[in-house]
């Protein structure tokens, strides 16, 4: 049984998603506040957390960074704005996906299950390995010359699938769509930015440069020397 948290303040929004969850077979249970929200998220297991942007005193992105600091538990973003500098944002702080209100219930029951089979999979991998970059998706740990290496949770998820790629292009359409799992327009630079970020920490202090850019394309991952 899979247990899903509902961080939202409007009381019959709550409810009513708590019941179409449950009736999905989902374990359900919801906070009306960030704080309370927080602290259910600390003392139970979730495997999802619907969390709404706009909540009284903490809002939903300072609950996103505080959930990120330590966990990688799914995540998907419930907003009233479809401004892109929003997905942007949430993207980038480690949403797994964004749905816009008003949604239709079927849309949410199929990104929630987009979402949980995409983490089944990354649980899924064992250790990779490529030059002297290695990474332990079971542990979630990242070596490059037998130094540790930290990355977030959304700089992991990258990592793992080029390095589960190794040697294949993957354009950045493939890149948005499987690690934040979300239809998104391909100009923005959401992907372009985390393999920056990705870089200054397991490229730039190395003299063999791993990954790859092919202008207009995507990335690759590969040893070159
Ligand atoms: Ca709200």
């Amino acid at each position: 049984m899979m247990r899903v948290l509902i961080i939202e303040d409007e009381i019959k929004t709550a409810e009513y998603l708590q019941q179409g969850l449950s009736e999905c077979g989902y374990i359900v249970d919801y906070a009306l506040t960030g704080a309370d929200g927080l602290h259910l998220f600390r003392t139970q297991e979730y495997e999802l957390v619907l969390l709404d942007v706009n909540l009284p005193e903490k809002d939903g992105w300072s609950i996103l960074q505080e959930i990120r600091l330590g966990s990688d538990t799914r995540i998907i973003m419930l907003t009233a704005s479809g401004r892109l500098s929003n997905k942007v944002k949430g993207l980038e702080l480690g949403a797994d996906d964004y749905l816009v209100k008003p949604f239709e219930f079927p849309e949410l029951v199929a990104r929630i299950r987009s979402v949980l089979r995409r983490s089944e999979k990354i649980s899924e991998a064992d250790a990779v390995q490529v030059a002297d970059l290695e990474i332990d998706s079971a542990r979630r740990v990242v070596y490059r010359s037998g130094q540790r290496i930290e990355l977030t949770a959304k700089e992991f998820s990258l990592l793992l699938l080029l390095m589960r790629n190794a040697g294949v292009v993957m354009t950045r359409t493939q890149i948005v769509s499987l690690v934040w799992d979300i239809n998104f327009d391909c100009d923005t630079n959401v992907v372009d930015v985390s393999i920056k970020r990705l870089r200054a920490k397991i490229d730039e202090p190395f003299q063999n440069k791993l990954i790859h850019t092919l202008r207009g394309v995507g990335y690759v991952l590969e040893d070159r020397q």
